[in-house]
């Protein structure tokens, strides 16, 4: 009989979305009048914008006559998306970064994942805790880790803790480590990064010969002028680093898909020879094998994010989105919780009252309120007496949710 990647069988196998819907589904069940409102999972919930939407039925049409038929594009991207994206996103904040550079992919998640591929088996890799559960899982699907312990946390790998006390910014590790994972603005917690602090991880990075992942998937909610949106405005960062961006959060792509990643030209790894070797040819390598690029028409989509009205309308749906995680904020605090995030990013990180773990503030935010968000603890250890909510939803709902939590008096 044909074997099985072993390396499937350590998972904790998504625990945490099953388990929030088989909760919700039993008090649903219960309690058949009961109007949930789900702050819980991170996806949209606002329409494409319009720009994009015009882009994409010009595509189609395109598609539709035997001069601009497409059929396979470019494994990269389309230079016009990837020219527009260099220009705009990076040479525009002072990046050095060429089209050239910038591979166009269907998300940020299988992104964050394939980039393994390119990476030996012996790395050490760094992952913050709580931390978005992509970069673990993929990790020992890779067969990179051990067993996890009974608090979730593999063997091999190396957690830094994040919490209040170092403002939900890592401490730079004291050992050596090969492969670090960075998520700013920060999914959960919705912390954002200094210049001064990435600096010092570039720094570090660059003495100890290791690679930065950079997820900026959530950059264009970034509303502080001071706070760097890519990793690549950091001095020497070329050096050290591969970032993951997407159009799933700024302009409402999570159904459309498309995002990107920048592989800097010369950034290198080593070789088992000991020779370096540029990772920019190894993943373009990867990418043509096993990948066939984004949809003509979805890249038609994700390039009109960059003319000006496709510029004005994301804004728009980012101050919306900002509005509500303004509201949760102001509004849990009001009610006497303790909250972070929520300014430059959607997420709200709320601290459980009186000492409760997060799932018991989970139930009893969904049994006293009907509101339903994500228990802190999923996404590491270090989660734990920790909760999510999440600024992607209606305002409507959102306010509903928060006048609830307020008349419940829940601290
Ligand atoms: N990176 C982070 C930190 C995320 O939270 C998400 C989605 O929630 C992604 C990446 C995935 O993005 P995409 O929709 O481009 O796959």
């Amino acid at each position: 009989m044909a074997t099985i990647n072993n390396n499937y069988l350590k998972l904790k196998a998504g625990y945490l979305f099953p388990e929030i819907a088989r909760r919700v589904n039993a008090f649903a069940q219960n309690n058949p009048d009961a109007a949930i409102i789900r702050l819980g999972i991170g996806d949209v919930t606002e329409p494409l914008p319009a720009a994009c939407r015009q882009a994409m039925i010009q595509a189609v049409e395109d598609m539709g006559q035997r001069e601009n038929f497409k059929g396979y594009g470019p494994e990269q991207g389309y230079a016009w998306l990837r020219e527009k994206i260099a220009a705009q996103d990076f040479q525009a904040r002072g990046c050095e970064i060429d089209a050239s550079e910038i591979f166009i992919s269907d998300g940020s998640k299988c992104d964050c994942g394939n980039i393994l591929d390119i990476f030996g088996d012996n790395n050490r890799i760094a992952v913050t805790d709580p931390v978005y559960p992509v970069y673990v899982d993929t990790n020992v699907m890779a067969g990179h880790t051990g067993d996890a312990n009974d608090r979730g946390e593999y063997d091999g790998l190396v957690y830094l803790p994040i919490s209040a006390e170092n403002n939900f910014t890592a401490e730079i590790p004291s050992e050596k480590v090969d492969l670090i994972y960075l998520c700013f603005p920060n999914n959960p917690t919705g912390a954002v990064a200094s210049r001064e602090y990435l600096q010092a991880w570039v720094d570090y990075a660059r003495a100890n010969g290791s690679i930065i992942l950079f997820d900026a998937a959530y950059e264009a909610f970034i509303t502080d002028p001071a706070i760097p949106h890519s990793i690549f405005e950091i001095p020497g960062a070329r050096d050290c680093a591969i970032e993951f961006r997407s159009f799933s959060k700024n302009a409402g792509f999570t159904g459309t898909r498309c995002a990107f990643t920048v592989v800097p030209k010369g950034l290198k790894g080593k070789a088992a020879d000991g020779s370096d070797v540029e990772l920019w040819g190894l993943w373009n390598r990867r990418q043509s094998t096993k990948f066939n690029g984004v949809s003509y028409i979805v890249q038609r989509g994700a390039e009109a994010v960059y003319s000006p009205e496709g510029q004005a309308q994301i804004k728009e749906l980012i101050a919306f989105y900002l509005e509500n995680a303004r509201i949760i904020r102001e509004e849990l605090t009001a009610a006497g919780l303790e909250v972070h995030g929520g300014v430059n990013a959607p997420y709200v990180w709320v601290k459980t009252p009186a000492g409760l773990t997060s799932w018991d503030f989970f139930d009893k935010l969904l049994h006293v309120c009907n509101v339903v968000g994500t228990p802190g603890s999923g996404f590491g250890a270090a989660g734990e007496g920790y909760f999510r909510i999440s600024a992607f939803n209606s305002r409507e709902n959102v306010v509903t949710a928060m006048q609830r939590i307020r008349d419940a008096g829940l601290v």
